[in-house]
């Protein structure tokens, strides 16, 4: 496995487009597309790491994916009637659907049913405990506390946001939103500024995986089922590609992170900030590729 990690790196940095930068939030357009790293925890309790596997990034949207789990556990299947569970077709923050499905969002991955799920986390309480509450789930499930949240990264997209603030506002108008559209969306910005190494980030996916070594804190229910969504959707229109060419559950974020699980198998966290067209990281879907080609993991 170190073998495979060490030449999928050199790889990497053979290629001379490594994609561009998230360029709607400054905070992460200012940094050097030109960086890798490549975490893998197996079945037998070990971890692989290769490139820079200690450095912090936003981990953005695969944020979702805790909130999802915890927002499972707060309000159960209940979440169902507020997020569809069906791919979307559409970038992460298309408003298109929304308003063809009456403030329904179509999954908990793009943005409009993240917003949704994080407002479901959120009602009852305080900013700060629902965003505890993430992040002590996360800490809990990579066996890590130091793990935090870049204050600055969320100012910086609070400013930019406009996007997402329509989708909350649009949500609200359809009665789909049950707290102010600030507060959610403070919430839910403060939970995609969240900073992982891919090393942490390998360990947090245990749990989805179901390997041995993992804390117990998720239902196997609740994994395949969050599994299943991340396979269709977490890639948003570029789920189909990922599922073709990696064959693997895998969520993505625009800060070049990828969580990618195999079920039984392996846990593995991507790195790389430069994007592809789907504003998924460009390096980390290419390195995906080659580990499920030189592994064989694929579900199929
Ligand atoms: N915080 C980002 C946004 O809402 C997350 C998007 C992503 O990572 N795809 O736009």
């Amino acid at each position: 496995m170190q073998e495979t990690l060490t030449s999928i790196v050199a790889e990497i940095f053979a290629e001379d487009d490594w994609g561009q930068t998230a360029q709607y939030i400054p905070e992460l357009a200012s940094i050097d597309p030109k960086q890798f790293a490549i975490s893998v925890c197996t079945a037998d309790g070990r971890q692989f790491n290769a490139g820079s596997t200690d450095k912090r990034f936003s981990i953005q949207s695969i944020s979702k994916v805790f909130a999802l789990v915890a927002a499972l556990g707060r309000v159960g299947d209940q979440l169902w009637t507020r997020v569809s569970r069906e791919p979307s077709g559409t970038s992460f923050d298309s408003v298109v659907l929304l308003e063809q499905e009456k403030g329904h969002p179509r999954n908990p991955f793009v943005n409009a049913g993240a917003i949704v799920t994080t407002d479901a986390l959120l009602s009852g309480r305080e900013p700060k405990l629902a965003l505890a509450e993430v992040l002590g789930l996360i800490r809990q499930m990579s066996d890590c506390d130091d793990i935090y949240i870049n204050d600055v990264v969320a100012a910086s997209e609070q400013k930019t946001g406009s996007r997402n603030k329509a989708l909350a506002y649009y949500l609200q108008s359809h009665g789909n939103l049950h707290n102010a559209p600030d507060l959610t969306l403070g919430t839910y910005f403060h939970q995609c500024a969240i900073e992982m190494t891919t090393a942490q980030l390998a360990m947090a996916g245990r749990s989805l995986a179901g390997l041995a070594s993992a804390p117990r804190v998720i239902s196997l229910q609740h994994a395949r089922r969050v599994n299943a969504l991340m396979m269709t959707c977490g890639h948003y229109d570029g789920s189909g590609d990922f599922a073709f060419r990696v064959g693997l559950p895998g969520k993505s974020g625009v800060g070049g992170g990828i969580l990618i699980v195999a079920p039984k198998v392996a846990s593995i966290g991507i790195w790389s900030p430069g994007l592809n067209h789907y504003g998924n990281s460009h390096a980390g879907t290419r390195a995906a590729t080659m580990l499920s080609k030189a592994t064989n993991w694929s579900v199929f």
